[in-house]
């Protein structure tokens, strides 16, 4: 993630609403993928320098404030490209939960920006039921409306089904998610990890599931059709694969093949976002600077895409374990705690020509609406 420029030279963040130098009113502009001060115009519509467009604020911008973009005026959704894409939100009746459904909606739109940022597909499951992407944020029901516990407890799990991502509210609570990554003996659960992680499945189904690929991909990461329950129930009544470390990019990954796609394509995220953001500050390390990975993305050329994945994955290895060293120098746990297996490490490539060559597709389609 890079940071962007206020008109008057200050520097904004993704999450901004204003600028904290000359005061403008800031949001993002889906269409153009920045941040930019906003001036109010008439109607309350706004215009940027940074656009020759009009927009409007996100309803729940203008009216919720748990969201930072706008919408085009001439697109009549009153809800941005990233809110539009939530089917359920918490019960705002409860205080606390405002806060959570903000958190939830803020981690949501930084996944989208990477992936617009890689030019993937991302589709309404209003436009497109069948095929589309959708949210829903749901909170385990324990008690009734009295705050009486109930003998039948209605518990949510965090998953993917047929395009529509659940995730459970605890998880945007910073110490409910604590408490559930000691318990599940994990090094690393985020909320930026949950949407990245099944953001995967939808895109197996979207990217691979129907594609030429399928056996490249049951070759590296097995047979996805061995049964998923049975896989599930072993993996938590025996615990990981003793040998994940040198197949797997983390324990979660060897429950089954599709569980390994996900964590593998979260990972890769984590390391463009973050490889982006380092660029961006101008890190360099021994010397040597490291790369935007979406300087040349796409290409159509296939040793480019080799050569981009080498350089990603080297500056990978170079930023993290300096990323982690500067951790425990503020006494805060490794950013990064992952160890990348030769395994992983060609899964990790998959993942990236697979994005690359529906970026590329992307481009091709486009070339052929404009002549
Ligand atoms: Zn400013
Ligand atoms: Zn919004
Ligand atoms: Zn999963």
């Amino acid at each position: 993630m890079k940071t962007f420029t206020c008109s008057c030279g200050n520097t904004l963040h993704f999450p901004n609403t204003q600028c904290v130098k000359c005061g403008a009113s800031v949001g993002f502009l889906p269409d153009k993928l920045v941040v930019a001060d906003i001036q109010p115009s008439h109607d309350n519509t706004y215009t940027s320098v940074q656009s020759e467009h009009s927009y409007r604020k996100c309803r729940n911008y203008a009216i919720e404030d748990v969201c930072n973009w706008m919408v085009r005026s001439d697109d009549d959704n009153p809800l941005c490209t990233s809110c539009r894409l939530t089917h359920t939100i918490p019960n705002l009746d409860k205080a606390e939960n405002r806060k959570l459904w903000f958190y939830m909606e803020e981690a949501k739109r930084r996944l989208l920006y990477s992936l617009l940022k890689l030019d993937l597909p991302i589709v309404s499951k209003w436009e497109d039921p069948k095929k589309g992407l959708g949210f829903a944020f749901l909170e385990d029901v324990t008690e009734d409306e009295f705050g009486n516990e109930l003998t039948l407890k209605e518990y949510v799990s965090t998953g993917h089904s047929g395009g529509l991502i659940t995730i459970n509210l605890k998880e945007a609570d910073p110490s409910n998610r604590i408490k559930i990554r000691e318990q599940m003996q994990e090094q690393y659960r985020t909320l930026l990890g949950h949407f990245r992680h099944e953001s995967g499945h939808y895109f197996w189904d979207q990217l691979v599931k129907d594609s030429d690929q399928l056996d490249e991909f049951r070759a590296l990461f097995g047979d996805e059709r061995i049964d998923y329950q049975h896989a599930m129930q072993s993996y938590y009544a025996n615990g990981p694969n003793p040998n994940w470390q040198n197949v797997w990019i983390s324990a979660y990954a060897s429950m089954h093949p599709w569980e390994d796609w996900a964590e593998t394509w979260a990972h890769y995220l984590h390391m463009v976002d973050t490889l982006q953001t380092a660029n961006h500050f101008s890190f360099s390390i021994g010397g040597a600077a490291l790369s935007d990975p979406l300087h040349e993305h796409p290409h159509d050329d296939a040793l480019i895409t080799e050569r981009n994945f080498t350089r990603l994955f080297n500056d990978w290895c170079k930023l993290t374990s300096s990323l982690n060293a500067l951790n425990r120098s503020m006494g805060l746990d490794d950013a990064y705690p992952f160890i990348i297996s030769i395994s992983a490490l060609n899964k990790l490539r998959f993942v990236h020509n697979i994005i690359e060559q529906s970026a590329q597709s992307k481009v091709l389609e486009k070339g052929t609406e404009n002549s």
